[in-house]
């Protein structure tokens, strides 16, 4: 086969290049070179070839910033629907509802239902203030338990939540790994 001799462009190194061969890594800078043959000359030149070690590397670091962005909308959008589910405290201020909260709203409506009719039985003057007291517990126990609804609602949203992001972040974290896996196969 036919053994063209020429010189790296990058450093000047000498080259051997067989017959119809294109691309070349010189030994010395290991830069990658493309063969240009035109008319009886021949020369090496820097190729714009991206080699493909960093083509992969390329592709990683894409993937990445994805994941992160990814990331980012979903906690975006995790705080808009937080925000959907909390309830508003007596002084104004906002919480998200707790499975405690609606129990023991649940168990202050009991104990007034059962005081209401004790004191009912014993003291009938002051039964019409405690078919008040009675009528006031039941709204309470209706408000009990939509916030026993919406605790479940928040928890359950709250758990997809968690493991989107968790996916997220293996996925993340699998970039990683491979990534060092090429770099280490390589060296
Ligand atoms: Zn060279």
């Amino acid at each position: 086969m036919k053994v063209v001799t020429l010189r790296c462009a990058n450093c000047g190194a000498p080259l051997s290049v067989k017959h119809r061969v294109r691309f070349v890594t010189c030994n010395f800078c290991d830069s990658q070179l493309e063969i240009h043959r035109e008319n009886s000359a021949t020369y090496s030149a820097a190729t714009e070839k991206v080699p493909e070690a960093r083509t992969v590397k390329l592709e990683k670091s894409v993937e990445r910033l994805q994941l992160t962005n990814e990331l980012e909308r979903l906690d975006q959008a995790w705080m808009i629907s937080q925000e959907l589910y909390m309830v508003s405290g007596k002084d104004g201020s906002r919480s998200v509802p707790s499975y405690f909260d609606g129990l023991l709203m649940m168990f202050v409506a009991c104990g007034v239902i059962v005081a209401a009719v004790a004191i009912g039985r014993n003291a009938p003057f002051f039964r019409p203030i405690m078919y008040g007291w009675g009528f006031g517990a039941v709204i309470f126990i209706i408000k009990a338990i939509h916030t026993l609804v919406l605790a479940n609602r928040y928890s359950a949203a709250h758990a997809d939540y968690e493991q989107q992001r968790y996916d997220i972040l293996a996925r993340l974290g699998s970039t990683r790994q491979s990534n060092s896996r090429d770099s280490g196969a390589r060296g």
